[in-house]
């Protein structure tokens, strides 16, 4: 039988394990657009971005070449249009500051607690809330083994959500050791990833990382974030299909974001990417108004229709909740409401 065709991977000159590709990841926007066959002189870059910029090979390889609107491209080429701040965007959108139990602890909501995994993630989304996160004072090394004491003494929590910084940039034997701790803690019942790595780097999704996942005491749901239905290829959905059938539930969650997914049918096309590889279109967030994120905002009304047209497109389950993160309230709040 001839082998299943690995996507666009193919034309890597061999499999990079995932640390090569963050190794080998492009730092420079030049470079990437030099590979995409982009003249710069027709986009107008912010040459000095205070967010650096970073995109794997393999990501750029889902990419158009000569497309300047890619809707990849776009979600991470540091455009002019950052620098404006218009009012309304801050450094913090959704004020966690507030909400930082212990620095890399964040409890906002009831019985689920988010630990801050991680400072840096492979691939720096330019729409990304955290872009102005103090890693340095959350994470440090081993800075999960003192939350997880604390986490023992607290007996609200149920959930615990690893998030980011990007949880999979620990490796298999770190991440290991977190969920085995993570296990200890008696009334914890369940453990929720979230991630953009998969859509990334596809190689994370390990054997080692699929035992573990499989292992734990805990109930697992995993979230990837995909904005995208150009992200989901072969080499992605084999591996998510092989891990939900080892049992782990998969969700995804989306940022809606102009001139890369404000579409019905880009949007159709992504919850159907989705649910061929067993994942469950979860939440679409609204941009959080983060300065430098601006160029990507859509109004309210527009994506409550968007919301509509895309219900009576699709069958229910593969509509994710239109959400917006309105700080100080007890959960994400659907967009209907507001
Ligand atoms: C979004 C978020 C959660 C999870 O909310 P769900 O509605 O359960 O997905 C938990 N903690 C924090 C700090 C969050 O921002
Ligand atoms: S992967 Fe997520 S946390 Fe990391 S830069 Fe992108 S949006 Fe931000």
């Amino acid at each position: 039988m001839i082998a299943r065709n690995e996507g666009s991977t193919q034309h890597l000159p061999v499999e990079l394990s995932w640390k090569q590709s963050l190794a080998s990841a492009y730092s420079d926007p030049l470079e990437l657009l030099d590979f995409l066959d982009i003249d710069p002189s027709l986009i107008a870059l912010d040459n000095a971005p205070k967010f650096p910029f970073r995109v794997p090979r393999e990501f750029a390889l889902k990419m158009q070449a000569g497309d300047i609107n890619d809707p990849l491209l776009r979600q991470v080429l540091p455009l002019a249009e950052e620098l404006s701040s218009p009012s309304g965007y801050s450094h913090d959108p959704v004020a966690e500051a507030a909400f930082e139990m212990q620095p890399g602890l964040l409890q906002k909501y009831k019985k689920r607690a988010l630990i801050i995994a991680t400072g840096a993630c492979a691939i720096n989304c330019r729409y990304c809330f955290r872009r102005n996160f103090p890693y340095q004072q959350a994470t440090g090394k081993d800075r999960w083994r003192k939350l997880v004491m604390m986490l023992k003494m607290n007996t609200d929590v149920e959930e615990i959500i690893l998030s980011g910084g990007d949880p999979l940039l620990m490796d298999d034997a770190q991440l290991k050791e977190l969920c085995d701790e993570l296990g200890t803690i008696t009334q914890l019942k369940r453990l929720r990833i979230h991630t953009r790595i998969p859509v990334t780097i596809p190689t994370r999704l390990t054997a080692g990382l699929q035992d573990l996942l499989t292992q734990t005491r805990l109930d697992v749901a995993f979230v990837i974030h995909s904005n995208h239905a150009n992200e989901i290829d072969e080499a992605l959905s084999s591996r998510l299909r092989a891990l939900h059938r080892a049992g782990v539930n998969l969700f995804n969650q989306s940022v809606l974001l102009r001139a890369v997914n404000d579409d019905v049918a880009v949007l159709s096309e992504l919850s159907e990417a989705l649910f061929s590889a067993n994942v469950i279109p979860y939440y679409l967030h609204l941009l959080d108004p983060v300065i430098g994120s601006a160029h990507f905002d859509l109004p309210l009304t527009e994506a409550k229709q968007l919301e509509q047209k895309l219900r009576a497109n699709l069958p229910g389950y593969l509509v994710p909740t239109f959400v917006r993160e309105i700080p100080h309230k007890d959960s994400k709040t659907p967009i209907i409401e507001i």
